[in-house]
């Protein structure tokens, strides 16, 4: 009989929520588990089979010093490591540290800060190893999941549109909020994958799934201007969970 892959799940820096995108597969994720050997998965259960694994997703971003050693063994024991989320992919939410000073958030967020051992900065999982796709989303699709678990099963790339959030509003049909309403929308340099939710609901797309392939992040800035915001409040909108990633794609 021949061995089914295992699949380990690991957690860094995060909110769990693209492990839980993982967990509301439901009917898929029976089907997933018949195709693969669920190894490590602690969200899910507390029995963990030891590796080496055939393919690692990780959540998640590198905030401790213990982390950054973790993510090293991780990737020793891991033949495809997928990095899924804003967190794995360009730092998430907690990347804001990086502008500030982290040793005056400590004194001021924890009752105990001799107990906080943190780095100044939250990084991607790419800045400490090499990755071999990275799935973006806050949180990710599942359906992009599904996806890339299945082309990594079959040795071969995803199949992953890496078109604008604008594309998936004309496919639904959808009408533009920026242009019909002036209500202002990331979604003209946002990776596609949530299927333009936001502006399916009236309202502007805050860039979850991150910059898309060559954004042109010049003309929506002018865009946003003209449509009434400030440069502080067109800084705010870049800088939420994929700062980082947003702050490269700005930089001329
Ligand atoms: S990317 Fe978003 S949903 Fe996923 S773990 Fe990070 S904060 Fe949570
Ligand atoms: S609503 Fe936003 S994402 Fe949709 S077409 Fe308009 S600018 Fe693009």
């Amino acid at each position: 009989m021949t061995r089914k892959p295992k699949l380990a799940v690991w957690k860094f820096a995060s909110c769990d929520g693209c492990q839980l995108s993982l967990l509301d597969c439901e009917d898929e994720l029976l089907a997933l588990a018949g195709q693969v050997e669920i190894a490590y998965f602690l969200e899910a259960s507390r029995a963990t089979v030891k590796g080496p694994y055939d393919l690692s997703l990780v959540e998640g971003s590198v905030t401790t010093p213990h982390d950054a050693e973790r993510i090293r063994q991780v990737r020793r024991v891991s033949r495809h490591l997928v990095t899924i989320g804003a967190c794995a992919t360009a730092g998430g939410v907690q990347a804001l540290k990086n502008f500030g000073d982290v040793n005056e958030f400590v004194s001021i967020v924890y009752a105990s800060p001799d107990f906080i051992s943190t780095l100044e900065t939250s990084t991607p999982i790419s800045a400490h190893v090499p990755v071999d796709f990275e799935l973006h989303g806050c949180p990710i699709d599942k359906r992009q999941l599904l996806e890339v678990i299945t082309a990594f099963l079959h040795g071969r790339r995803p199949n992953i549109s890496s078109t604008s959030v604008c594309m998936e509003c004309k496919r639904r049909g959808t009408v533009c909020v920026m242009v019909a309403h002036g209500t202002p929308c990331l979604g003209p340099v946002t990776h596609a994958g949530c299927g333009a939710l936001c502006p399916s609901y009236d309202r502007g797309c805050y860039g979850c799934f991150g910059p898309m392939e060559t954004p042109n992040t010049v003309s929506l800035t002018r865009e946003l201007k003209v449509l009434g915001m400030s440069e502080p409040a067109v800084e705010r909108v870049f800088r939420t969970f994929n700062v980082t990633a947003f702050d490269a794609a700005r930089k001329p």
